[in-house]
């Protein structure tokens, strides 16, 4: 059961959890045509609380909306103010942040005609997505038989409130199977995602992850590459194979839930030596320091609450 804080934020008001309900005839809830964000908060090292990369969040939410044909009827920076006072009501130290904009009633086609656009942001305490021990022995994964969205299908650059029934299905199945992760591959064959986290592979510390073409734009993804390269890594967009996974040194996943969680196993083939590898275990470190804001060089990447 997830953890309930106290205020949710409705159309520009804060209403109590408990009564931020909505009609059975949201259009949304029938079609799946909505747009939302997953943030982190963390608490830092002095105390204090600071959302991680909030701006770029912010302009993912309005780039998707854009992608979706949703006017969302807030500006920029209403959202990015009323993100921080949401946090700030439900005195949150740290935990995740969801900002979503859906349809509400009246047309009750697939034409949703002029239905109004609602935002609401909730918050809650949530810890490690895939598990306190997944983040420090890794996961063990499963390569889907649900393909990736191809990009003519669903808009993969969006995060489209429906496009998330594709990872429900892997997830599920992964999770029925044994595993802890489903290893989605593009409509070509190659490696693109996991169901909500980005994917890399390292091999003679080479770090490799799918271009942007058929994945959802990680800003875990690029703050690691960015991470990666200051750390004089060589870091390819590159697309790569399920086969040429099962040998690479390391693996891991990134996104702001899943964090940076190793990827220990393959379709029941050990990936390096089984655990999270050097590269990886770096990275992760540097990861945690930064998002604590320890690390001075990326002290722009957070918002004091
Ligand atoms: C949100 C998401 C990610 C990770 O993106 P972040 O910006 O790092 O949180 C990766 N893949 C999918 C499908 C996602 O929905």
């Amino acid at each position: 059961m997830m953890q309930k804080t106290e205020k949710i934020w409705f159309n520009g008001q804060f209403v109590p959890w408990e009564e931020a309900n909505v009609h059975v005839l949201t259009h949304t809830l029938h079609y799946g045509l909505g747009v939302f964000e997953g943030i982190r908060c963390y608490k830092c090292s002095d105390g204090a609380s600071a959302v991680f990369r909030l701006e770029e969040h912010v302009a993912r939410l309005f780039d998707s909306a854009q992608i979706a044909c949703l006017d969302i009827p807030f500006t920029r920076q209403e959202i990015f103010e009323a993100i921080l006072n949401t946090i700030r009501v439900n005195n949150l130290e740290k935990g995740y942040i969801r900002p979503m904009a859906f349809l509400g009633t009246g047309a009750m086609g697939l034409f949703p005609g002029d239905n109004p656009v609602n935002l609401i942001i909730a918050v809650w305490p949530w810890g490690a997505y895939l598990g306190d021990e997944a983040l420090d022995k890794g996961v063990a994964v499963k390569t889907s038989s649900f393909t990736r969205h191809h990009v003519n299908c669903m808009m993969t650059k969006a995060k489209i409130n429906g496009n998330y029934v594709n990872s429900i299905l892997a997830k599920r199945e992964a999770l029925n199977d044994g595993y802890d992760e489903a290893l989605m591959l593009d409509n070509e064959g190659y490696c693109a995602e996991a169901t909500g986290e980005n994917i890399f592979c390292i091999k003679n510390s080479v770090l490799k992850t799918p271009p942007l073409d058929s994945v959802l734009p990680g800003i875990t993804r690029d703050c690691l590459m960015t991470m990666a390269r200051d750390m004089d890594y060589q870091v390819l967009e590159q697309r790569f194979t399920r086969d040429e996974l099962y040998v690479a040194d390391e693996a891991f996943f990134c996104g702001t839930a899943a964090e940076l969680t190793p990827v220990r196993e393959v379709d029941r083939r050990t990936i390096g030596a089984g655990e999270a590898g050097p590269v990886t275990k770096l990275l992760q470190q540097e990861f945690f320091s930064v998002v604590c804001g320890d690390n001075l060089k990326y002290a722009g990447w957070l918002t004091q609450v």
